[in-house]
């Protein structure tokens, strides 16, 4: 059967693969006030996380570079496209929001609030199909809070 869910699908493939092999924000920033390293060990993806926050913790700019699969690098990507702009709370609320998506492939209690991001974040959601690749997915995630917390090392654990 071929319709609307595939085309879906077929979009959601083409952002990850295109943010995979293009990703957004990969630099250093050499200003940053946090970083931190995240580490997949299941699938071996490492990312070092740059964040520059305003004086009021407004997150002004964020970067990361590293190496890993395509869904890790894209997930990456997208999340400095998303959480640019936004507070350290905020950009907290969408990550423990995002979580759940990759984990289950919905968040029913996510709200209006978050309706933009989540649509953004929305090509990744497929991931819950595959359990071992959701931590591909999560680890920038995991490694933002790491950064946001002044930890330096994250884990996909
Ligand atoms: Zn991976």
């Amino acid at each position: 059967m071929s319709g609307l869910f595939d085309d879906l699908r077929d979009l959601y493939q083409e952002v990850i693969l295109d943010h995979g092999r293009k990703p957004r924000n990969f630099r250093r920033l050499e200003d940053a006030t946090a970083t931190a390293r995240g580490d997949n060990p299941m699938c071996g993806d490492r990312i070092e996380l740059f964040v520059k926050q305003a004086p009021d913790g407004t997150i002004a700019d964020v970067a990361f570079q590293g190496r890993g699969c395509a869904i890790s690098t894209a997930s990456a990507s997208l999340m400095t496209e998303t959480v640019a702009g936004k507070t350290p709370d905020q950009a907290r609320a969408l990550g423990a929001a995002f979580r759940e998506v990759a984990m289950t492939g919905a968040c029913p209690d996510c709200g209006a609030a978050l309706a933009d991001d989540m649509e953004r974040l929305a090509p990744l959601s497929g991931v819950h199909e595959f359990p071992s690749r959701v931590k591909c997915a999560t680890l920038a995630w995991h490694t933002l809070n790491a950064a946001l917390d002044g930890a330096k090392e994250a884990s996909s654990e």
